[in-house]
């Protein structure tokens, strides 16, 4: 038994599990690293720990100091959690189209929510565009001061994934890692993993949910985007700060109605109920396996729990009016599953 000393010591340091039918359906080993299992539930908790301590590292985040942030909501839970556990005040910008789990858990967190309508980045009162001007307002304002978290262009954010992510795989697995595919919000997890992994000869691919612009910018040079989606947090339309070193070895466009089927069926099989990020992810490490060939060994990330999503991704209505695939199971009054 060990005792943490504070919050920010259970981040990361999370497990690799064997995911039993994307191996089977490939005859690869493809593992999911569960990231559902730090402290705010998401992989977003390791950028906002980094991003926070570099912050009062270079003396801009002072004690009772403000942390703002845009943020389509993990990231903001992570601020909030990692900010309160320290002594910080966090102001999330979040675009009102959010699943309302996610709003009710960053209230939850202890954050305080200005919600915006959705904008394209382009325009100025896009939720990111709007935090960035906010925290420059209470930087003026707020006695003890306020930093911008900045996730996709903060550097602090991919170097999470360079320091412990991409070594904590490497370590599980003895270095008999193949391959690493993940999808991107920020950039900040798959460049930070590739700036650990690739240069030992690990292949990077993106799964890119469809619609999204980065696989066109990848094997096209054209960063064009359709949406469509109905993911949530990933799908990035621009090269971020955290995303210019990345060169990605393939890259593969993943549709709803290929991620949701391998979603449902975790949960149905094999008690993981995940997020929608984490079925592009897992779709993403099948077709990366489908390429290698057999044998190899592919792991990829569990982003968050499915319980962010019940009002919308394990909600039948909600699929249908999407004309996204239902699983019996999910309806109600349909027999137990099996
Ligand atoms: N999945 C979910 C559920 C997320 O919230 C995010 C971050 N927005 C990602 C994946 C992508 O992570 P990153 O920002 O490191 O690219």
């Amino acid at each position: 038994m060990t005792i943490a000393g504070d919050l920010a010591s259970m981040i990361g340091n999370t497990p690799l599990i064997r995911l039993r039918q994307a191996s089977a359906a490939t005859g690869c080993t493809i593992l999911g690293k569960a990231e559902f299992m730090n402290p705010g539930q998401s992989i977003k908790d390791r950028a906002a720990l980094f991003i926070i301590r570099d912050a009062v590292a270079r003396g801009a985040l002072r004690p009772g100091g403000t942390i703002v942030e845009g943020t389509a909501g993990n990231t903001g839970i992570g601020l909030a959690l990692v900010g309160a556990s320290m002594g910080f005040r966090a102001v999330i910008v979040i675009p009102e189209t959010q699943s309302q789990e996610k709003k009710d858990m960053l209230r939850l967190a202890g954050a305080e929510l200005v919600q915006v309508p959705a904008a394209p980045y382009a325009n100025p009162d896009n939720y990111v565009r709007y935090s960035g001007r906010l925290a420059a307002a209470l930087a003026q304002t707020e006695p003890a001061g306020a930093i911008w978290a900045n996730q996709f262009d903060n550097l602090a954010n991919r170097q999470a994934h360079a320091e412990t992510t991409g070594p904590e795989i490497w370590d599980q697995t003895g270095g008999a890692v193949d391959g690493f595919v993940c999808a991107v919000g920020t950039g900040g997890t798959l460049a930070g993993v590739a700036m650990a992994l690739q240069p030992k000869g690990v292949k990077i691919a993106l799964a890119d949910p469809e619609g999204a612009a980065l696989h066109s910018y990848y094997t096209t040079g054209v960063l064009h985007a359709e949406g469509g989606s109905i993911t949530e947090g990933i799908g990035q339309g621009r090269i971020t700060a955290n995303l210019e070193s990345l060169r990605p070895d393939m890259s593969f466009c993943i549709p709803d109605s290929e991620a949701l089927p391998v979603l449902f069926d975790l949960a149905a099989h094999e008690g993981l109920c995940l997020g929608g990020s984490s079925g592009v992810n897992v779709a993403g490490a099948i077709r990366m396996a489908r390429a290698l060939g057999p044998g190899h060994t592919i792991v990829t990330i569990l982003c968050d729990p499915g319980t962010r999503y019940q009002s919308k991704l394990y909600n039948p209505a909600f699929l249908r009016a999407h004309n996204l695939p239902v699983p019996g199971w999910l309806d109600p009054g349909a027999p137990a599953r099996g």
